[in-house]
């Protein structure tokens, strides 16, 4: 006897993981996805082609310092060791990022040890009379100087937000690290790997329990809500409503796919700094798993614009504009009952697979709990705002 009937909106990590969760404690679930796939914008698909193994919306790097989130993953697929070592082109030459000693060397055309180069770039370069850095362009004044901003970030910024640098917060920044040594490892984070059979592969094993029934292709809508006990509803906040409201500003991508007769750039990213150059990054995807080898290989030209409908909403922009419409979309969930806001679109944030997953681990106990004693579910598990 089940618990209870509960609906997960969305096939991606947010609805596999408390799905899992929920159908080990007893509930029985049903996962709906309007794609024809599993593991939503993670979703791996292999190349009948090439054989590669090719990050259909973009590439995923999974990194974590959440020991039980990487146990998690790591019980339903084989993580390999995989460093994200990215490099961009600007000013006709190519440099290793994120900005690091060899970057700053090779940029300066200098030969510095640690402590020569963060004496130049904090006494010759930044400008330290931005004392509190607002704008994501006072940042990269403060911390690494103009001419470091002006090639490595204010054009590719530029291209990929649609706004200048100005316009956008310090924090977007502070996310990527300048190092005074030889580290190019892009994350900081204690576990770094790739799926080896890929995230669609680990997201189908997360969903393989006899009380968990998928339907593909199928697009759910609020009023078959009243249908299940509880709704875990991992699609957009302002989607739910109807954009009632408005709709909330978020960030697409163009991906432009070609393939290529060998080792089209040597490496898995490449950035374009300059905003000339009309896409921002390059990917070779067989490079995301570099112990298979491929003759063939399958790149993106990645093209950032404004989502309009219709579009896959990629990056929630929350300017302050989009801050203010969600504060109103979020009073408008807490007045709702029978569902619960989930993962990167139902919350609106940039959340990474190991917050998507750590999130829902959170959300499924926290249910657990409130059930048990017949606690009303909130519309939020993680605050939005
Ligand atoms: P999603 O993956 O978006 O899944 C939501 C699913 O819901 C979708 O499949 C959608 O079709 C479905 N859906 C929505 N509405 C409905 C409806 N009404 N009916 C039926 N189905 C519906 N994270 C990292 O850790 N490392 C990375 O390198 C990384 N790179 C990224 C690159 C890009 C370009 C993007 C956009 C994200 C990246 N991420 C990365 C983040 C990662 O994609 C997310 O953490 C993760 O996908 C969130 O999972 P989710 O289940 O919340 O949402
Ligand atoms: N960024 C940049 N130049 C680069 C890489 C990143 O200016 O070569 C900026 C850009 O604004 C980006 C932000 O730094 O949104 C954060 O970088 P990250 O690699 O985390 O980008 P995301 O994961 O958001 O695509």
């Amino acid at each position: 006897m089940s618990k209870g009937h509960l609906l997960m909106v969305g096939a991606g990590l947010s609805g596999a993981v408390i799905g899992r969760h929920l159908a080990e404690a007893g509930y029985r679930i049903t996962v709906v996805d309007a794609r024809d796939h599993v593991g939503g914008n993670c979703h791996t698909l292999r190349d009948p082609e090439t054989g590669v193994l090719v990050h259909v919306y973009g590439p995923h790097i999974f990194h974590t310092d959440d020991e039980e989130v990487w146990d998690y993953v790591n019980r339903y697929e084989t993580f390999l060791p995989y460093k994200n070592r990215v490099k961009a082109t600007t000013g006709g030459a190519v440099y290793s990022l994120p900005v690091n000693l060899h970057t700053i060397n090779q940029f300066f055309g200098k030969t510095m040890r640690p402590d020569e180069a963060h004496a130049f770039i904090t006494e010759e370069q930044a400008d330290t009379t931005i004392e509190d850095p607002q704008t994501f362009e006072e940042q990269a004044m403060r911390f690494v100087g103009k001419d470091l901003y002006e090639a490595f970030f204010k054009g590719y910024t530029t291209k990929q937000w649609g706004c200048h640098p100005s316009e956008l917060p310090a924090s977007i920044l502070k996310r990527l690290p300048v190092r005074f040594n030889y580290d190019d490892n892009y994350f900081f984070h204690r576990f770094q790997g790739m799926p080896e059979t890929g995230y669609t592969a680990m997201v189908e094993r997360i969903l393989d329990h006899p009380g968990i029934e998928v339907k593909l292709e199928t697009t759910f809508t609020r009023d078959e809500a009243g249908d299940y006990d509880h709704v875990f509803y991992s699609g957009p906040l302002d989607g739910w409503f109807d954009y009632e409201i408005g709709r909330l500003g978020y960030r697409t991508l163009d991906f432009e796919r070609f393939t290529y007769d060998g080792d089209y750039q040597g490496c898995a990213v490449m950035n374009y700094g300059e905003e000339e150059v009309p896409f921002t990054r390059i990917t070779e995807h067989k490079h995301f798993s570099p112990w298979e080898s491929h003759e063939g290989s399958v790149c993106y030209r990645e093209f950032s614009r404004a989502a309009e409908p219709g579009d896959i909403p990629y990056y929630p922009i929350r300017q302050v504009k989009e801050k203010a419409m969600l504060s109103d979309y979020v009073k408008l969930a807490e007045g709702t009952q029978g569902v619960s806001f989930v993962g990167r679109l139902g919350t609106y944030r940039y959340l990474d697979m190991d917050v998507t997953i750590r999130e829902a681990l959170d959300t499924a106990r926290g249910y657990l709990e409130r059930a048990e004693k017949g606690a009303p579910v909130p519309a939020f598990f993680t605050a939005p705002l």
